[in-house]
């Protein structure tokens, strides 16, 4: 398992809800957090890997119940806006800001199976937005601002240029 780069397609596509919680999907989850750890990251949604489900990972301390992996997520509710930096694990090495509601409330599944509620600030909140825009084929520089987009616009057609297309299938 890799973490698959912009251009690559699958960052296109809208994820399927996941209907089981098997096996498969424990390994699966394992090998992204694995990931997540090398890469030092924050969120990694299961696109992000080539495996198009809505589930994906969200590891920073605080105020998410002690809950790491969150499955078929949807946001119920968003409060306010702040617009600030934030980076993705499939554009190594760009950031630029992009506007989010503060506050959120949510719903989704665990590991587990059960439905949970949660409520996030800071950048919990960020990161659910962030992660749930990945299961919808929406990335960060569709909503960056012009000033941010423009900056980065020669890294972004230098990812488009080394594309070679060797994402590896799960
Ligand atoms: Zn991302």
């Amino acid at each position: 398992m890799n973490i698959v780069n912009y251009p690559d397609p699958v960052l296109r596509q809208r994820a399927k809800p996941l209907t089981e919680i098997n096996k498969e999907v424990y390994l699966k989850v394992e090998e992204m957090m694995e990931l997540i750890y090398q890469a030092q990251g924050i969120g990694l949604a299961a696109p992000q890997v080539g495996w198009s489900v809505r589930l994906f990972i969200i590891d920073v301390d605080g105020d998410l119940h002690g809950e790491k992996v969150f499955i078929n997520p949807v946001i119920t509710e968003e409060v306010g806006e702040l617009n600030k930096e934030e980076g993705c694990l499939s554009f190594p090495g760009i950031m630029g800001k992009v506007v989010r509601a503060q506050r959120i409330k949510a719903q989704a599944y665990t590991l587990k199976g059960q439905k949970i509620e949660i409520e996030a600030e800071g950048l919990a909140a960020r990161a659910w937005q962030h992660e749930i825009d990945h299961l919808n084929g929406c990335l960060f520089i569709d909503k960056m601002s012009p000033a941010s987009r423009l900056a980065i616009s020669h890294q972004l057609k230098e990812f488009e240029r080394s594309y070679k297309g060797t994402r590896i299938p799960v």
